[in-house]
């Protein structure tokens, strides 16, 4: 189609918790798109000693959505850089129906149109199991798990032998208790929205890392010519 851009343009979404940061990062590490999460955006900006940054770290220690227009805003600024340029992946965007709307007609703007929009499905139970023992590394920001991913000497991250580990401060019972019923009241009706554009794909997310990644592979065509 002329003046469409070529490239990978992907959306994850799902309950916290379902692997969507792991699998954007894999996927990343794939295809070298760009990976833009606004979760981790949001946590940097919550870093920082002003107003806006201390009402939104406590926003999120509540498992509270930051505000559409803010993420809107950050989000319109990120992917019109040249590393978006062949393709990005959102992770954790658009969370609500107001940013799924404000994400279409910017895109189309853009000359851009989404591959798919993956929804990757897990059960609340195993949600929290998964969250409440999930960790990183402060160094490089490789991800581990108390049970499922533990690094292979202790202590040390496989990934660059940093030491020190950080979990995030809105993986708290109460905190994800809130996430999943603001996920439910607030995210949930972007499903059908994509749904009626042709653009849902689900996907199991209860496998392992090398199961859930190989589905997505295979939803985004991806699996026949790499691997
Ligand atoms: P995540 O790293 O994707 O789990 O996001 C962490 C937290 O950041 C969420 O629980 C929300 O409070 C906030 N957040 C991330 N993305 C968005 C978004 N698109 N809109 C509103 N809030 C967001």
């Amino acid at each position: 189609m002329s003046g469409m851009k070529e490239g990978l343009f992907v959306a994850f979404t799902g309950a916290p918790g379902c692997g969507k940061g792991t699998q954007a990062r894999i996927l990343k590490e794939k295809t070298h798109i760009c990976h833009l999460s606004t979760g981790e955006m949001l946590r940097q900006f919550a870093e920082k000693d002003t107003p806006l940054g201390r009402e939104l770290k406590a926003r999120l220690e509540r498992g509270e959505f930051a505000d559409d227009a803010m993420i809107i805003e950050m989000v319109k600024s990120r992917i019109s850089e040249p590393d978006c340029e062949k393709g990005f992946i959102l992770d954790g965007f658009p969370r609500t129906l107001a940013q799924a709307e404000v994400l279409e007609d910017l895109l189309a703007g853009e000359g851009i149109k989404l591959n798919a929009v993956l929804e990757i499905q897990v059960p609340d139970e195993i949600i929290m199991e998964r969250i409440l023992g999930r960790y990183a590394c402060m160094q490089c920001g490789a991800g581990y798990h108390d049970k499922f991913q533990k690094p292979k000497i202790y202590g040390v991250c496989d990934a660059c032998g940093g030491t020190e580990f950080a979990r995030r401060k809105d993986d708290n019972r109460t905190t994800v208790e809130n996430r999943l019923v603001n996920y439910r009241l607030l995210t949930y009706p972007t499903i059908p929205f994509f749904e009626t554009r042709g653009l849902l794909k689900t996907v199991d997310g209860t496998g392992t890392i090398d199961a859930v990644s190989r589905k997505i592979e295979d939803v985004l065509g991806l699996s026949a010519n790499e691997k």
